[in-house]
């Protein structure tokens, strides 16, 4: 018998499964395969300031170190590589822009991430920046496709991973354990990210679903190891002179697929941005699970061995690290979890 069976291997599913296992327990799980999953179509980026106002994200001065050493960890244990630490180069585009921007660099706390006021000048012939850009420092940049993959192959070899499509209506639930076909387990978290079987069957869980869409493109006569963002955020990948581009942010969308009139809204802005050659080699849509307060949701459903952990919207690569840590403390050592982030806010 297994102490967990997770449902899911996209970010928080895999964190999830590696805090357990590292914590002594026991993991199976079960992921269908889908190659456009949202976490493996997202950009990836720990952004410590974000939004207009240039606000430090909830709880970064402990998620952005946390992550950092997590997906280090990782990196190490199975030899792989999908990390970057990086800065991001913010195009400034207004004096509003300027004023915001040095006021926050000012204000205690925000030091780490906007060391200083100097005002950067990045190549004008090839972005556009005739305001300068100022620096974000602690960005970090988590190739997905290399980490889930990294993940996968790690629980594969230790005969913990079975890839299909988990049927709800096969999983059986008594007194002391769960059972799905042949695997029981004394409990199962469902880490599967948008998913509206699950959530028209938990309707009390509330969500709101934002759709993004990303284009991979090849710049040529542009080179760059850190984060623009302009119009648009470029950032590099793992492979020399290819980008990631977006995204888009959509509350009302009819499907998880990429759009025309997006790819067009992501080409336009990265004109905006940037005054380069470009070649779109990928365009690529996913929906963020998003909850409807905006916090992760961690827990189990009441008097349930079946839980979730869910919830990380537009942030799951920053978020998942710290609170599959934080689930992992509750589920193994007993602590009490977050109020912002139980399950139980929702019954
Ligand atoms: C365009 C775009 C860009 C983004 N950029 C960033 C970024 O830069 N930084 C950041 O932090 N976040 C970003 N995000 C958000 C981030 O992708 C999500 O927060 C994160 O991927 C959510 O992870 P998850 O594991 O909860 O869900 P998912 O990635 O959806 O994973 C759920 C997993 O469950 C599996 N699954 C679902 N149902 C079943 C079933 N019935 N049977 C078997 N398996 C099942 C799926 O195959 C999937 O692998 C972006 C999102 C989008 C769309």
């Amino acid at each position: 018998m297994y102490d967990f069976l997770i449902i899911g291997q996209g970010v928080a599913g895999s964190l999830l499964a590696w805090e357990l296992a590292k914590a002594g327990k026991s993991v199976f799980v079960i992921d269908k395969g889908n190659p456009y999953s949202t976490s493996n179509v997202a950009s990836g980026i720990v952004n410590p300031i974000t939004g207009k106002r240039f606000v430090k994200s909830w709880l970064m001065d402990e998620i952005q170190p946390f992550s950092l050493k997590c997906y280090r960890e990782i990196e190490h244990d199975l030899n792989v590589n999908f990390l970057s630490e990086l800065s991001v180069y913010h195009v400034l585009n207004s004096v509003q822009e300027i004023n915001d921007w040095s006021a926050k660099a000012a204000t205690f706390h925000y030091e780490k991430y906007l060391s200083t006021s100097e005002i950067h000048y990045l190549d004008k012939e090839k972005v556009r920046n005739p305001n300068g850009c100022f620096e974000i420092n602690g960005a970090l940049k988590i190739s997905a496709s290399n980490f889930l993959s990294a993940i996968k192959n790690w629980l594969e070899a230790k005969y913990c991973y079975s890839e299909e499509v988990f049927e709800e209506a096969a999983l059986n639930e008594s007194r002391d354990f769960v059972e799905y076909k042949n695997v029981r387990a004394e409990k199962a978290i469902f880490a599967t990210g948008y998913d509206e079987f699950f959530l028209k069957k938990h309707s009390n869980v509330k969500f709101s679903p934002v759709k993004g869409e990303g284009l991979v493109v090849e710049i040529s006569d542009f080179f760059s190891e850190n984060i623009v963002q302009g119009n648009v955020m470029i950032s590099p990948t793992m492979a020399k002179g290819i980008y990631y581009v977006g995204s888009t942010y959509e509350w009302n969308f009819r499907d998880e697929l990429p759009t025309e009139s997006r790819k067009s809204e992501l080409i336009e802005r990265l004109k905006d941005t940037i005054n380069c050659n470009f070649k779109v080699l990928e365009h690529v849509a996913g929906i963020r699970p998003a909850s409807a307060d905006r916090r992760p949701i961690l827990g189990f459903f009441p008097n349930s061995r079946i839980g979730i952990f869910n919830g990380m919207g537009t942030k799951g690569f920053s978020l998942s690290p710290y609170f599959a840590k934080h689930f992992c403390d509750s589920l193994v050592a007993g602590k009490a979890l977050l109020p912002e982030v139980d399950l139980k806010r929702f019954f």
